[in-house]
């Protein structure tokens, strides 16, 4: 059985069981979600509460029992206008989306019938397992001008025990919840003066930066020269690179000295600017251009999760002019980049899938099975199994998509590689060959992670915010026991950050054993724990944030074992002994 079928018909067992409970219920669209279904309803003089759950899951119960079949029916415009006048949605839906349409369809199961387009299951037993979720706010249309409604949420599954092992992951979830450890670990916020774009505070950029400059270490080993464009540019660019056409909905817009601008949206059209700078020779491509370029979208307010999806967010964008000789050897070792990174960060399952030429696509199939096909050379020559997705590539080309799952078995897609020949095409980006004519390059759209503050929302969920030692904002906290040794306590920071490493004195007042569960809660990975023998003796006891103890060594010892494992990246967080 189909579980989208599943989710969705749920939806409107749902949407009966409301309708039996507050009668006068007015039901806007129910559709599947990946892990279940909502519908969008408005009771009149009233609300659902969370507490009111339980009772319409009970009646959805007693539905699904009944096994009701869902009954298809195409009837004509007027005749559903008159079977829904009490439905102002369904009203409204009939005069807006649908109102060029002669006929309609509905679905009717025991005493309730939607407009809808389908497919459903046969009968209301075959839903499979459900459990409402939660209540949200929403809006007609999600226009916030228009009518509030409340989204009822519903988690659906094929067995008992998917929807079981789900549950159990969204409690893991919740308690990793990258907002919650971002505001507990004082690493970023959001303010409602600027709805969807990140905070950074100090201890969150140095986590930024440090992500930054690793993946710029990476590109710039890859032969990758680092550029920056500006954040606004003028409205012409974005005609000319299409983006106007197809995705003006989600760009910003400003105008001075009567020109408009749009606030960069990506970043190729800027790159493409650099490029055209200068007559190329064969001799210059491949020329790899990254930027760690800053994008702002427009993204509904209903939409919006923390770093997950913000309105603003930092790409580690590249883009890779060459012939279409090269193409294979650039995603080769783009390729590469991609795996040694996700297992840096402990991402080792990955997924691979290639997405292929879409119904409306441009240029010839001849280039499309080219650009196809040394996506899949390049990799099957490392022996990477992937996946095709038929038809899902963009208009302009081809690309590979990479996905990993993170600890609590969540997949997120990260990085792509796509081909491009339309952008080349629309700019007329050009290289002089060998024997003096003029080529166009192929362009290569890349990114490793994609946007930077999403992908560190992951990654401090796929961690639990306890960062490995060489991308921890603060590395060690030093804890005098009492105020004797606050001096040298200072001392020894000086010495450690001299080795480069990132270092906290706790002078607070408290008593010892709260600035150690301080740190604890901090997830710092080191604790030195300075008492009267300690500042004698010169030597440390280290407290690791595991709550393991290694006591009495020396200083020198300590920072060139920690300074060790910062340089290999290790996750853990002392050499095994
Ligand atoms: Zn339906
Ligand atoms: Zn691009």
């Amino acid at each position: 059985m189909d579980v989208h079928r599943m989710r969705h018909s749920a939806a409107h067992v749902m949407a009966e069981a409301i309708k039996g409970l507050y009668p006068q219920a007015q039901f806007a669209f129910g559709p599947q979600t990946d892990n279940g279904f909502y519908y969008d309803v408005d009771i009149p003089g009233g609300a659902i509460k969370e507490e009111d759950l339980p009772k319409i899951e009970k009646a959805m119960q007693k539905i699904a029992k009944a096994k009701l079949c869902f009954d298809k029916k195409d009837i004509s415009r007027e005749d559903a206008l008159e079977l829904f006048k009490d439905q102002k949605f369904k009203i409204k839906a009939l005069e807006g989306l649908l109102k060029d349409e002669k006929t309609v369809t509905v679905y009717r199961q025991g005493s309730f019938t939607d407009l809808c387009r389908g497919p459903h299951v046969e009968h209301t037993g075959q839903i499979g397992a459900f459990k409402l979720d939660k209540i949200a706010g929403a809006y007609w249309l999600g226009n916030s001008e228009n009518e509030p409604l409340q989204r009822i949420y519903g988690l659906c599954f094929a067995t008992k025990e998917e929807l079981k092992e789900y549950r159990q992951m969204l409690v893991e979830a919740r308690k990793r919840d990258h907002r919650v450890l971002g505001k507990k670990l004082e690493l970023f916020s959001f303010h409602d003066e600027g709805p969807g774009f990140p905070f950074w505070h100090p201890k969150g950029l140095v986590l930024f930066n440090l992500l930054k400059d690793f993946v710029r270490g990476e590109n710039r080993k890859k032969g990758a020269k680092e550029i920056q464009t500006p954040e606004v540019l003028s409205v012409d660019l974005w005609h000319r690179s299409g983006h106007y056409d197809n995705f003006k909905d989600g760009m910003y817009f400003t105008e001075v000295e009567n020109r408009e601008y749009a606030i960069k949206p990506m970043n190729c059209p800027g790159s493409i600017l650099i490029y055209k700078e200068k007559l190329h020779s064969f001799r210059d491509l491949p020329l790899r251009l990254m930027e760690m370029g800053q994008v702002h979208r427009f993204e509904l307010s209903g939409v919006l999760h923390g770093l997950f999806r913000a309105r603003a967010f930092t790409q580690d964008d590249g883009h890779i002019y060459c012939t279409t000789e090269q193409m294979e050897k650039e995603i080769v070792s783009f390729i590469e980049s991609v795996f040694r990174l996700y297992n840096i960060f402990g991402f080792t399952e990955i997924d691979v899938y290639i997405a292929t030429k879409p119904k409306k696509a441009i240029g010839s199939d001849k280039v499309w099975e080219i650009a196809t096909s040394s996506l899949k050379n390049a990799l099957e020559k490392q022996k990477i199994q992937y996946k095709i997705k038929e038809g899902e590539g963009a208009f302009y080309g081809p690309k590979i998509e990479f996905n990993v799952k993170d600890c609590i078995k969540r997949n997120w897609q990260l990085g792509t590689i796509q081909v491009d020949f339309s952008m080349p095409e629309r700019f007329d980006l050009e290289y002089i060959e060998s024997d003096g004519d003029r080529h166009r390059p192929v362009m290569l759209h890349r990114a490793i992670l994609g946007s930077l503050e999403r992908f560190l929302g992951i990654y401090i969920e796929h961690i639990g915010g306890a960062f490995p030692p060489w991308i921890a904002p603060l590395q060690v906290t030093i804890i005098p026991v009492t105020d004797s040794q606050n001096d040298y306590s200072k001392a020894l920071r000086e010495r450690l950050e001299q080795d480069g490493l990132r270092v906290e004195v706790d002078s607070s007042s408290e008593r010892l054993s709260k600035k150690i569960r301080n740190a604890q809660i901090a997830k710092i990975p080191y604790m030195l724990i300075i008492g009267e023998k300690e500042a004698n003796a010169k030597n440390l006891s280290v407290r690791l944030r595991s709550g393991e103890n290694i006591n009495e060594i020396p200083a020198e010892e300590f920072i060139e074992k920690v300074n060790d494992i910062i340089k290999s990246r290790s996750s853990s967080l002392w050499p095994a002994i």
